[in-house]
C-alpha cells in the first residue's frame, strides 16, 4: 500500500493509526510523515499515541511493530500540540 500523498510505503503503524484516528473505513492511507503533516503533529506524537492505544488494548495495534520515534528526530519534535484526540 502506498501513501496517497508521497507514494512511499505506508507503515503498518500508520495504517492502524489511520483506521483508529481518521476513519475506521478509510480507503486512503498515508505514511507516518504525511499523517503527521495532516494532523499538524509530529511522527513522535503519533507513535506515542499508537503505543498508548496498544497499551489500552486496542486490537488494531496489537500485532504490529511500533518503530522507535528517534528515527524521525529530524522531522522536528516541537511542532506544537497535536489534536486532543491523540492523547
Ligand atoms: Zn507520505
Amino acid at each position: 500500500m502506498a501513501c496517497v500523498d508521497c507514494g512511499k510505503p505506508v507503515e503498518p503503524v500508520a495504517h492502524a493509526l489511520a483506521l483508529k484516528i481518521v476513519n475506521p473505513c478509510a480507503t486512503e492511507f498515508r505514511c507516518l510523515d504525511c499523517l503527521a503533516k495532516t494532523f499538524g503533529s509530529s511522527v513522535e506524537r503519533l507513535l506515542d499515541a499508537a503505543r498508548n492505544y496498544r497499551f489500552r488494548g486496542c486490537v488494531l495495534f496489537k500485532d504490529i511493530e511500533i518503530p522507535d520515534a528517534s528515527r524521525w528526530d529530524q522531522s522536528g519534535r516541537d511542532q506544537g500540540a497535536g489534536p486532543a484526540s491523540l492523547s
